[in-house]
């Protein structure tokens, strides 16, 4: 048994397509696929809006750390050091601290999600491609996947009624050990 990756290839289904008679809907929120150049222009001009409303410079610095946000599978969350030595090998000249403050600014515009799970550095995520997702965190190979489960909104709807509130979001993390046997996340696993 191989580990399966979160990038199934374009003629397979996943296996929640596949599986019909399954009765919840638990599914990965997003597919994988390549960039595409739409996005990525979409996304340009909605920085450059918020550079401008802001004050702020438009260096090409900050939009290379854009355009490697966008140009990554859609459901990849890369942290500063991992876009930092990704970019380093494209043969970018760039800082660690200028990575972290445009990825700031990419959040505050709207074009990046920032995430703090348990014992890791913050992880970032694409946010155009967004629809609301939850994680499953592995503890031991770190190994991150997303999921989408209908019943949450029952949750919401219930504990709403409950609580006499009007929820407007949640945030839910499962932390597990994962039993994928050679899973490719364990050698590339955070060493935190
Ligand atoms: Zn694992
Ligand atoms: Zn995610």
């Amino acid at each position: 048994m191989h580990c399966p990756t979160a990038t199934p290839g374009k003629d397979e289904l996943p296996s929640f397509l596949a599986n019909a008679s399954r009765k919840v809907d638990i599914y990965p929120s997003t597919l994988s696929k390549m960039a595409d150049t739409a996005l990525i222009e979409k996304a340009k001009k909605i920085f450059e809006h918020f550079l401008l409303r802001q004050g702020s410079r438009k260096t090409p610095e900050r939009y290379s750390v854009l355009d490697e946000l966008y140009l990554l599978p859609e459901d990849e969350h890369i942290d500063v050091e991992g876009l930092f030595l990704k970019m380093r090998n494209k043969g970018y000249t760039i800082s660690r601290a200028t990575i972290y403050n445009t990825l700031d600014l990419l959040v505050e515009s709207g074009l990046a999600v920032k995430h703090q799970f348990k014992d890791k550095v913050a992880l970032y995520e694409q946010a155009l491609t967004y629809t609301h997702h939850d994680h499953h965190v592995c503890n031991q190979c770190r190994k991150i996947r997303e999921f989408s489960d209908p019943r949450l909104i029952e949750i919401k709807e219930s504990m709403g009624k409950e609580f006499d509130s009007t929820i407007t979001s949640h945030s839910l993390v499962l932390y597990g050990d994962c039993q994928i046997k050679n899973c490719e996340h364990l050698s590339a696993a955070n060493p935190l």
